[in-house]
């Protein structure tokens, strides 16, 4: 008789040297979560979150700096539109410095806070938050879902589910189209969609990024975590004992179990935790935070709001589950302390590198010019004879006008004595606009011996002397 791969048990069978027998499972059936629905000081703070960076997310590509999109990552022409700042594929480094400032930043913060990343701001986190909310509005809550699920089909069922689906296909549908709109104007984008003009690529990405966020967020959830986010697995390296962490407090806690309310439940040998599992009930990757710190957890302290509510309910004092420390935990200092324990060497190495990257891409960027000169020699004629008499070399400069006004660049060279330049000595560049000037220069023979001579060629912008480039060349004599 055929079995379903979830019915087979996959196992690994270890023998200790004692011959205890330890089995280990390496496969196990997918069990769908219904994380019921939970409100408190920490919930007010994912909603906040939520919004905050949703906010962000769609509000962003709509605004507009100097009549363009003030974020805009145009790859087809290769410009990169910052608030107002033009980067173009020669600005890598910052690129480079923005990596190093996320990495460092996220591994400092992991130090710090643990996984308050993943529990607020993660757009896994969010994106799944703002599903279940759309999952509870239709479908209702946590055991109305489960009757749900478990109910054969009927109208009301095809009706429901139907809805849920088609408002976050909707949803994610927007969330793709946001997306692009980051690549190509969002404007442009908006007008092309109202008359079905978008290119393949688009539709393609707006697909593409749409049905990642109905999949993940809407069908995978707490798995992606679990399995996919390299986050996840590589955050423990960065853990020490003064991390935040979410944790029960099992000295106060146990024994769990069921009292009256009011009940002398100390005389009865019982701990706070009256075993009700909410706070099993509300964790949306379905761990039981009383078996003590697991790598599912993603610190969203829906646990902690839930117990809360419990203790609360039992006039016992709040924070049976709470934001510690191993070691407050272990010295039992209070939880107002762990701030005191950030100067830590870890943290301190982390902030070093933080800061003088951020104050070298700072310096950087207040002192970038907004032209980019790059210079070319003629390599087929190094040098020859002009009709005066004098050598001449030939150069291409391709000027681009990294800014968003245009501007007329004038060219000088300097370096030789009684050097002239022949060809144009000016050039109008629009907004961000790229082209290359063809030019000569010419010095008299007693002036260029054989060999290489440097030279300098200056570009200033006629109505910005404060943008100037200063490049270095070479001038072939004989
Ligand atoms: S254990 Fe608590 S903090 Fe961790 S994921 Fe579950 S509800 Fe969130
Ligand atoms: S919510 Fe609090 S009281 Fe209820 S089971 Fe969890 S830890 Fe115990």
């Amino acid at each position: 008789m055929s079995k379903k791969l979830q019915e087979i048990p996959i196992n690994v069978i270890n023998v200790k040297a004692d011959g205890e027998i330890e089995e280990t499972l390496l496969y196990s059936a997918h069990k769908k979560i219904y994380p019921r629905w939970v409100t408190g000081f920490w919930n007010n703070w994912r909603i906040f979150f939520v919004f905050a960076t949703q906010l962000f997310f769609y509000g962003v590509p709509w605004l507009q700096i100097h009549e363009r999109q003030a974020l805009l990552f145009d790859l087809v022409h290769r410009k990169f539109y910052v608030f107002g700042l033009v980067f173009l594929p020669q600005d890598f480094i910052y690129l480079t410095a923005l990596l190093l400032l996320s990495a460092f930043g996220l591994f400092a913060w992991t130090t710090i806070g643990g996984r308050l990343w993943c529990g607020y701001a993660c757009p896994q986190t969010v994106y799944t938050e703002i599903f279940l909310w759309i999952e509870k509005w239709v479908e209702g809550d946590r055991a109305a879902r489960i009757k749900l699920d478990n109910a054969p089909l009927s109208a009301k069922k095809l009706r429901l589910k139907t809805t849920k689906h088609t408002l976050w296909i909707v949803f994610a549908l927007w969330t793709g189209f946001t997306f692009v709109g980051y690549f190509t104007p969002i404007r442009e984008l908006w007008s092309n969609l109202l008359v079905l003009a978008l290119s393949g690529y688009e539709v393609f990405w707006i697909l593409f990024y749409g049905f990642a966020t109905y999949g993940n967020a809407g069908w995978m959830r707490e798995q992606v975590c679990k399995y996919m986010c390299p986050y996840a697995r590589f955050q423990s390296a960065m853990f020490d004992a003064d991390t935040l962490i979410i944790s029960y407090d099992s000295e106060r806690g146990e024994n769990r179990g069921s009292r009256k309310k009011g009940a002398d439940y100390k005389a009865e040998g019982l701990g706070d935790c009256i075993d009700c599992t909410m706070c099993v009930q509300v964790c949306p990757v379905g761990i039981d935070i009383r078996e003590g710190l697991q790598y599912e957890c993603i610190g969203c302290a829906a646990c902690i709001d839930a117990c809360d509510e419990i203790m609360d309910k039992m006039n016992y004092p709040r924070g049976l589950v709470r934001y510690t420390t191993e070691n407050a935990l272990e010295h039992k200092y209070p939880e107002r302390d762990i701030l005191k324990k950030i100067k830590r060497p870890r943290v301190l190495m982390y902030a070093v590198v933080i800061s003088i990257t951020l104050a070298a891409t700072i310096a950087s960027l207040m002192l970038r010019q907004p032209v980019k000169v790059n210079i070319e020699r003629d390599r087929v004629a190094l040098v020859r004879e002009a009709d005066n008499g004098w050598l001449e070399n030939s150069y291409r400069l391709i000027i681009q006008n990294a800014s968003e006004q245009p501007h007329i660049y004038l060219i000088r060279a300097t370096g030789l004595p009684g050097m002239k330049l022949i060809g144009d000595d000016s050039i109008e560049l629009a907004p961000t606009d790229i082209n290359d000037v063809s030019v000569r220069i010419q010095v008299a023979p007693e002036h260029a011996k054989a060999g290489s001579h440097a030279i300098t060629f200056i570009v200033t912008a006629k109505d910005d002397p404060e943008q100037t480039v200063i490049e270095k060349a070479t001038f072939i004599g004989k």
